[in-house]
């Protein structure tokens, strides 16, 4: 399947012990988002996995999607929730989520696209999250944000795609 795969055991290992590294920090009443920013180390590199980027904003494909296309939009600064952001970085989110939303429909065929943004953890890093969901799923309502999570195959053809779909659009805002 198109930018997803099933976890094997090495993946599930590998993401275990990011976890407990994520942990760590967290005891430390420390946001891991901003560390992992300044130091990395806690989440893997998104680097590859960039569709776009601005001063305020940075989106990503998900390394562990629980669908394929699961996009992770994060606001730069620290803000544990969405109380706490101005004006033009919610406008900011706002405008970048429905074009994210048709790229996914039109590269890889998703047929809807949930979002979700949650608060958990000592500290919360404010990100949103885009859960497509595909023609034929079986997993639809509540029950899609708890799928089991694959692990991302980044197809860079589909990649490219998606990133010059997303560029195209923002030049018209
Ligand atoms: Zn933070």
């Amino acid at each position: 399947m198109m930018l997803f795969k099933i976890m094997d055991e090495e993946n599930k290992r590998i993401k275990e012990e990011g976890r407990e590294k994520l942990k760590e920090i967290q005891e430390k009443n420390i946001c891991p988002t901003c560390y992992n920013m300044k130091y990395g180390g806690i989440y893997p590199s998104f680097k590859e996995r960039i569709i776009y980027e601005n001063d305020k904003i940075v989106c990503f494909l998900e390394q562990y999607p629980r669908n394929p296309g699961h996009t992770i939009i994060l606001v730069k600064n620290h803000y544990e929730d969405i109380s706490e952001i101005p004006d033009d970085i919610g406008k900011e989110v706002m405008n970048i989520i429905p074009i994210i939303i048709k790229a996914l429909k039109r590269t890889i065929n998703a047929e809807k696209v949930y979002l979700c943004t949650m608060c958990d953890g000592k500290r919360n890093h404010l990100h949103f999250q885009l859960i497509p969901r595909l023609k034929n799923d079986e997993i639809i309502g509540s029950k899609l944000f708890v799928k089991e999570r694959g692990i991302l195959v980044l197809d860079k053809e589909i990649l490219s795609k998606i990133i010059k779909y997303i560029n195209e659009e923002v030049r018209k805002i």
